[in-house]
């Protein structure tokens, strides 16, 4: 007899159990991800027999989660502001605690508003795509420096359809004009060199240049920061993603920089995660 969708799951669930705090939903975002069904299918279905071939590539991917490889980079895709984004290994893993950046930002855009906004550091692009399907009449630039990362981005937004972004390749805002753009946005790595939570968990698996920033972190924002500035116009504005104990730090240097009315958001856990600054 083959085992049922609810035997499967159960087995992978205690398989992945010591490795993972999130088994069960790992085990369920898998055996959809092979089955090519939603989960919702197994609370309908939970009796059918699980075919020998699925279950063969089913535990394989299972092992490798045990493995600790992000669920994200086995099935090849990432929810982001209910949008379904491919991600690879070339590209960080959106995180639902950049949803604040997006939201802050969608906040300052009027809804016809016809900006000039970037989005630097943009990985598999989940920050300009998601500002640009709020405000479809902004452009969204995303520039990274990592030509496979821009190769998912740009895949991503011809599968969504989303045409008001765009990518480039570049090193933060080097070339644009000076008081050029409406809004920069940035997610850019913050991680402390040493910090030990580069050793567990997804991060193991992800791109060390878009999480690392020397010994503080803070070695990206400290290029971006008068760039960002000298690319800015008058009444732009300039929002950063940065780690929970980097804020105070991130306001000070906003203000050395001449922005002004610089402030700080927690995200939804209540941890500090996002600046703005204006100009
Ligand atoms: N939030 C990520 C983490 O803590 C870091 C992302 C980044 O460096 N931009 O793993």
């Amino acid at each position: 007899m083959p085992p049922s969708i609810k035997q499967t799951l159960h087995q992978a669930t205690q398989g992945l159990k010591p490795c993972s705090d999130t088994a069960r939903l790992d085990a369920e975002v898998l055996l959809a991800h092979v089955l090519q069904k939603d989960r919702s299918y197994f609370y309908t279905w939970p009796e059918e027999a699980v075919a020998e071939s699925t279950l063969q590539r089913f535990f394989e991917l299972v092992d490798r989660r045990a493995e600790g490889e992000p669920v994200a980079y086995l099935t090849g895709w990432q929810e982001f502001w209910s949008l379904k984004l491919k991600v690879t290994a070339d590209t960080l893993i959106p995180r639902p605690e950049t949803e604040i950046l997006v939201q802050e930002a969608i906040g300052l855009l009027r809804e016809d508003a016809s900006y000039e906004i970037v989005d630097l550091g943009t990985g598999s692009g989940a920050i300009a795509l998601a500002i640009a399907v709020e405000r479809p009449r902004c452009h969204v630039l995303g520039i990274d420096q990592s030509n496979p990362a821009l190769q998912v981005a740009a895949d991503n937004a011809l599968r969504l359809k989303i045409t008001n972004a765009t990518f480039r390749q570049g090193d933060w805002l080097t070339g644009f004009a000076e008081a050029s753009i409406d809004m920069i946005i940035a997610n850019p790595p913050y991680v402390a060199e040493f910090d030990p939570h580069m050793s567990e968990g997804d991060v193991r698996f992800e791109p060390r240049s878009a999480l690392l920033a020397g010994p503080e972190g803070l070695d990206d924002y400290k290029k971006i920061l008068p760039e960002a500035r000298r690319c800015l116009k008058q009444g732009g504005c300039l929002l950063l993603e940065h780690g929970y104990d980097q804020q105070d730090r991130l306001l000070d240097l906003m203000q050395r920089n001449g922005f002004k009315d610089a402030r700080g958001i927690k995200d939804y856990a209540g941890r500090p995660r996002v600046v703005i600054g204006h100009t």
